[in-house]
């Protein structure tokens, strides 16, 4: 099965010859040269797989990968560590990478460690179909975290995806203020602050309903997404 795999390695050199022995396996693959960049193609397209150097220009690699862990918990992340560092292999392990090939190493031995992992997330992934949320015509993949409208993607911040979340999990519901600030923001928000009203404009904005048709204002009571 052919999988997103982002490479982040800024040795030119090292990084087209990953990327020629994955793509020659069928993959899908991106470069990032260096720590700003391997962040924002993550977010921007999630990888099912990511290939991660230490040394980076930007920031190295444990920022990168603690980045990635906040936006995603569970893909796999093979680092790509110097020889004898075995400080750099436990850091790295401590911060959530799943696996780490020592540089220099043969294609071979990295090219099996990504068909290894990457069986975890095909079986991860046939596992967690119903980590997806559709009410009418918004579908929500929270493996992914995307949201699609009419089969089009639409680009939520974090905060935005959480409460798109919460609403499409009680669809068809009125929602208090109350009771979405305690689901999305956690009980020690502010209970007079609007920032629920606020998130809400924001969101309708994203998702093209700024006549409030998909989600209603019900006065005096909250808001209710329209299971239509
Ligand atoms: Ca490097």
């Amino acid at each position: 099965m052919a999988m997103r795999i982002l490479v982040v390695e800024d040795e030119p050199l090292i990084a087209s010859f990953i990327e020629k022995g994955l793509t020659a396996e069928g993959h899908a693959i991106e470069v990032a040269g260096d720590g700003p960049a391997a962040v924002g193609t993550f977010i921007h397209a999630p990888a099912d797989l990511v290939i991660l150097d230490v040394m980076l220009p930007g920031f190295d690699g444990f920022e990168v990968l603690s980045q990635i862990r906040q936006f995603d918990p569970l893909v796999p992340v093979i680092m790509l560590t110097a020889r004898g560092d075995i400080e750099d292999r436990v850091r790295g392990l401590d911060l959530g990478a799943t696996d780490y090939v020592v540089k220099p190493f043969a294609f071979a031995e990295l090219a099996a460690r990504v068909r290894s992992h990457l069986r975890t997330v095909d079986r991860a992934s046939a596992a967690s179909r119903s980590d997806e949320v559709v009410v009418g015509d918004l579908n929500l993949d929270l493996r992914r975290r995307e949201v699609q409208l009419d089969g089009d993607g639409v680009q939520l911040s974090a905060r935005e995806f959480a409460l798109l979340e919460y609403l499409m999990r009680h669809p068809g519901q009125v929602l208090s203020r109350q009771q979405i600030l305690d689901g999305v923001w956690g009980i020690s928000h502010d209970p007079r602050s609007n920032v629920v009203d606020v998130y809400i404009r924001y969101l309708r904005t994203k998702i093209g309903d700024d006549d409030a048709a998909r989600i209603e204002t019900v006065r005096g009571m909250g808001y209710r997404l329209v299971d239509r």
